[in-house]
This record gives C-alpha cells, sequence and structure tokens, in this order.
C-alpha cells in the first residue's frame, strides 16, 4: 500500500523513504557481528547514524552506557523516541547526520556506528574522519567503498578514500554481508568494517584540511603524472612541479594512484616549504 508521503507501509511502520536509502537489516547474525565488532564494555556512548527502526539500537541500548541515535526521517525520529521514553540512556536526534558535530553531541570520548544510507556514504566517512575522530567506528557500507577504504596504492579503488583514511586510521573488512539481510534488499552486496585511528596519525588536526585538499584535487587527476597533476593543482610551470617533486622524493612520471599516504604527507610538506 502507498503512503500519503510517497513511501511502502510496512508492518506497522512509517512507510519505507527510498531515497534516504532506507535498507532495514533484519538479519540477526550480521546485526550481532556490527554491535560485536564495537567491543562495548558498558561505559561507552555509542552515536549511532541512521537507527532506522531500531534494530540495532536495540542491541547498542543494552551493551552501552549512552546511544545518541541520529535519525534524518521524522516519522522513525518520532517512533524511537517513543520506543525509547522509557531508557533515558537512549538519545534520538532527528537531524542529518551531515550536520551534526558527532564529538560535540557524544561530549566526550565516543565510538560511531551505522549501516549507512548508501547515497552519501563517502560524505558520512569523511564527515567521520573529523578530528577529534571516535576511538573506533563500525560501518555497514557497499561492499564496493569497504574495499576502497582498506585498498593499496596501485590497486583497483585506491583513491582520496583510502589515504584520507589510511593517513589517520586503520580499516578492518569484517564480514560480507548479502542482499537478502535487508528489507528491502538493496542492488549491491554489502560489507562491515572496522576503523580503528592510528594511535600515531600520519596527520594532525591542523594539517587536515590541507592533506584532504591535496590528495582530493590529485586523485581528481588520477590518470595524470604528478609533473602533470602538481602543474595543474598549484599553477606550476614544468620544472617548478618537478623541483616539489623531488623534494618530496616523488618521481614526476608516477600517477596520484601509486602513491602512499606517506608519499603525499611530503608532497604536502614540499609545497608548504617552498
Ligand atoms: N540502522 C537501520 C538498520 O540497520 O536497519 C537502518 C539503516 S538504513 C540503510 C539507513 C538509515 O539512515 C535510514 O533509517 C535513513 O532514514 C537514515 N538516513 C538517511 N539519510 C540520513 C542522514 N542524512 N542523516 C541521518 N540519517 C539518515
Amino acid at each position: 500500500m502507498r503512503s500519503p508521503h510517497g513511501g511502502r507501509r510496512t508492518g506497522g511502520f512509517p512507510p519505507t523513504l527510498k531515497r534516504l536509502g532506507q535498507h532495514f537489516l533484519t538479519d540477526r547474525s550480521v546485526l550481532q557481528a556490527i554491535a560485536d565488532a564495537l567491543d562495548l564494555t558498558g561505559v561507552e556512548t555509542v552515536v549511532e547514524i541512521g537507527p532506522g527502526r531500531g534494530a540495532l539500537t536495540d542491541l547498542l541500548a543494552e551493551r552501552a552506557a549512552r546511544v545518541v541515535a541520529i535519525e534524518l526521517d521524522r516519522a522513525l525520529a518520532a517512533m524511537l523516541r517513543e520506543r525509547y521514553a522509557d531508557r533515558p540512556q537512549v538519545e534520538v536526534l532527528e537531524a542529518d547526520v551531515l550536520e551534526v558535530e558527532l564529538a560535540a553531541v557524544a561530549g566526550g570520548p565516543y565510538v560511531l556506528v551505522g549501516n549507512v544510507p548508501y547515497y552519501i556514504t563517502t560524505p558520512i566517512l569523511f564527515h567521520a574522519l573529523r578530528p577529534p575522530p571516535p576511538s573506533r567506528s563500525v560501518f555497514l557500507v557497499q561492499r564496493e567503498v569497504a574495499e576502497r577504504m582498506a585498498a593499496s596504492p596501485g590497486e583497483e579503488g585506491y583513491g582520496a578514500l583510502s589515504v584520507n583514511l589510511q593517513a589517520v586510521s586503520f580499516t578492518e573488512l569484517l564480514l560480507a554481508v548479502p542482499p537478502t539481510a535487508f528489507r528491502p534488499p538493496p542492488k549491491v552486496d554489502s560489507a562491515v568494517v572496522r576503523v580503528t585511528p592510528l594511535d600515531t596519525p600520519l596527520i594532525g588536526p591542523s594539517d587536515a584540511d590541507a592533506y584532504r585538499k591535496l590528495v582530493q584535487a590529485s586523485f581528481g587527476l588520477r590518470r595524470k603524472q604528478m609533473r602533470r597533476v602538481l602543474r595543474t593543482v598549484r599553477g606550476l610551470d614544468a620544472e617548478g612541479a618537478e623541483a616539489f617533486l623531488k623534494t618530496a622524493g616523488i618521481d614526476p612520471d608516477v600517477r596520484p594512484e601509486t602513491l602512499t599516504p606517506e608519499a603525499f604527507k611530503r608532497l604536502l610538506g614540499a609545497l608548504r616549504a617552498g
């Protein structure tokens, strides 16, 4: 049955809104695996992105000291507020996660989790990288995104997301999840990943923006050699570009897709010193 809001009503829940990437996880073993991967000890604040109908929120509420669940769908947020009315440790925020300062709503150290809406997965991952980062994160994402997160230089999928994540964190692919684990099933395969900050990140908070911009601009020209990339991105002549690359110890003939996060750091340093 169609609802007046354009979604499809299912089982007494608010209408399912495809435009919000609503694929609800119904497989108990995958829900358990996500909660287990957070390694909760009962004292943590968990921020959950897109709680939906609360399948994962229920497990988190049992294992965490506090859960802040951020849901954009007004009807789902209202339903969750009602459901957790007698559990003050669960707070439901009706908001766009990209507009929320995650560390601020957590109010201190926190862990992050989400079966994230696939239409904004990459912006969410970049949003979650903003300092101060969560002490660990577990996401259910498209399998292809999971592979990009963990890809090494030269591998298919290695790009701006891989470099920016790997400069500050370590990504583990924990579990492949088929479309049948969701209602309604998505068209793509999914995977559970855990992201843990490095003890010594390559890039500190004050360099994060400049690093991200350099990496993103470089991968915007991923098929070009680094000499050309620097000429375009920095408006340099060939000689100037080669001088910076030499200082950074980078062969001007290589392409961005072969550079390690460390090489991008050296390049940022050389450009700054110049
Ligand atoms: N966690 C639930 C589950 O596993 O069944 C729902 C996951 S569903 C893939 C994604 C959820 O994120 C939906 O409930 C959707 O309404 C919500 N959502 C979509 N865009 C959002 C945004 N920008 N901010 C917060 N939540 C969002």
